[in-house]
């Protein structure tokens, strides 16, 4: 998508150990008008499957996922970081952090995720694919099906594109991006 890619090259920040900040257009800061955009290549992408729910995870993916969400006319679920203490029918798993080098629980309801729920997720970055396999497994827990995985920005030097594509799941990537160091990003062809 040349428009992200454009935005990714002129306000991006990368750093020495594969780290991209955008901050100030996804991860703090957001620019709606590109979110529109993005919003409009996911149903480019995953409009014509025959899902009913789009699924995110706190807090980034909240704002492409509403996007496709909205212009989809379908329901947003977005999986919590946090486990909420007063909450029955909740499903669990462990996602491990690289960045933060912890375990932590994500969780949602079985009430908005069924076994008459067919979804696509969405999420801000793809690295190595810790937090989507956690998804993937707790939409499996839930007894719904998953037709795809849809991110804005997949890092491909790292592994979770491929561990992704070996179980099977279609993985979609806006931009996607083979180096980055110091000053410096390059993106696949
Ligand atoms: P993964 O589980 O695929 O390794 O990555 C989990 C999460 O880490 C992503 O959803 C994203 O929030 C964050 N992340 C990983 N790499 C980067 C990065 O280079 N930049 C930013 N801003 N977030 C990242």
């Amino acid at each position: 998508m040349k428009l992200l890619k454009d935005r990714i090259l002129k306000d991006g920040r990368s750093f020495e150990g594969g780290i991209l900040k955008v901050d100030s257009f996804i991860n703090h800061q957001m620019d709606p008008i590109l979110m529109k955009s993005i919003g409009v290549e996911f149903v480019r992408r995953f409009g014509n499957l025959p899902i009913n729910k789009i699924v995110t995870i706190e807090a980034s993916g909240i704002a492409p996922a509403i996007m496709l969400g909205y212009l989809l006319e379908l329901p947003v679920v977005f999986i919590k970081k946090a486990v909420p203490k007063t909450m029955a029918n909740m499903l669990f798993t462990t996602v491990y952090s690289f960045t933060k080098d912890k375990e932590y629980t994500v969780s949602v309801s079985g009430d908005f995720l069924t076994p008459n729920d067919k979804v696509v997720f969405i999420d801000d970055f793809l690295a190595n694919g810790n937090a989507a396999v956690g998804v993937n497994q707790l939409i499996k827990q839930s007894g719904a099906e998953l037709y795809g995985m849809g991110f804005i920005i997949e890092k491909s030097f790292q592994d979770g594109g491929r561990r992704l594509r070996d179980l099977g799941i279609r993985v979609e990537s806006l931009a996607r991006i083979k180096e980055l160091g110091d000053n410096k990003i390059i993106f696949e062809e």
